[in-house]
């Protein structure tokens, strides 16, 4: 992607220049930026994008919409000492660190096979995959990211369209390069009576949440994910990193499954709940 570089010098200025306005801003700021004129990029998300090399442009809180000819190319950004090790530690090796190589086998063969693939997609998006340690497990869900930033690719990972993978991994990369840290033992408590969900719900949202069974009515869907969710509510930030790393998601690959791209609804709209209720509960 052609990319103008953009000093570190010229950054801090342009920051320097706006930091009232944005602080003012991100406190009222609720949900999570899609770098549309309604919703815009925090700073921190702007700068995160660019690092990744992956802007195209977008509207960022304070500046307005700033175009792709001022971004910069990730191998300019090294200030931060957030560089993970880049040796290659994709793929479980056969050490097997999660138990016996004989139960994997099969997810990692498919891994093997597809894992070119998805490669040089990944890297049409300026990710290099080989910078991310990604491990695969016989296991029970889709993906997860540990605490170390460690990708771990299950089950359900592979019966996804390669399409709808490489989303999921765009989504995992997000966390790993913008996540914004919070205390994961964090609880919010609040009263049952305001754990509250929107009926306001675009049909997208409503079409995933009754393809997997909570309802074939908004108000039994709102009820139902209610119910289930109740008395699990972490810090907000939690909530913003999920809601970021599905707008990236959707903003650099809309290229997937109709299935998928309504689950993406689903969950940005399950995580603006959750992010707004937390705040209220903290008396934001
Ligand atoms: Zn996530």
């Amino acid at each position: 992607m052609k990319t103008r570089k953009l000093t570190r010098k010229s950054l801090n200025e342009l920051e320097i220049l706006m930091p009232k306005l944005s602080e003012i801003q991100q406190k009222t700021f609720v949900g999570g930026g899609d770098g549309s004129y309604l919703s815009p990029y925090t700073w921190d998300e702007y700068t995160c994008i660019l690092s990744n090399g992956t802007w195209f442009g977008g509207y960022v809180e304070g500046f307005g919409y700033i175009d792709s000819g001022t971004s910069y190319g990730s191998s300019s950004y090294e200030d931060s000492g957030s560089y993970y090790d880049t040796s290659g530690s994709y793929g479980i090796n056969d050490s097997g660190s999660y138990g016996s190589g004989s139960y994997g086998d099969d997810n990692q063969t498919k891994w093997n096979n597809i894992q070119p693939q998805i490669s040089s997609q990944l890297a049409a998006y300026g990710y290099n995959i080989s910078q991310y340690s990604i491990s695969i497990l016989d296991a029970v869900g889709r993906s997860h990211i540990d605490s170390s930033n460690n990708i771990f690719l299950k089950d359900s990972f592979f019966n996804m369209t390669v399409n709808d993978q490489v989303s999921v991994l765009i989504h995992e990369f997000t966390h790993t390069d913008c996540d914004k840290a919070y205390d994961p033992n964090f609880k919010i408590t609040i009263l049952q009576q305001d754990f509250t969900f929107s009926s306001t719900m675009s049909n997208d949202v409503f079409e995933y949440y009754k393809s997997i069974n909570f309802g074939s009515s908004i108000e039994e869907i709102v009820t139902n994910l209610q119910d289930a969710y109740y008395g699990n509510l972490s810090a907000p930030q939690k909530y913003l990193n999920e809601i970021f790393a599905y707008e990236e998601e959707k903003r650099l690959f809309p290229n997937v499954s109709e299935k998928y791209r309504r689950e993406r609804e689903g969950k940005i709209y399950f995580y603006q709940q959750l992010y707004r209720i937390a705040q209220a509960g903290l008396g934001y």
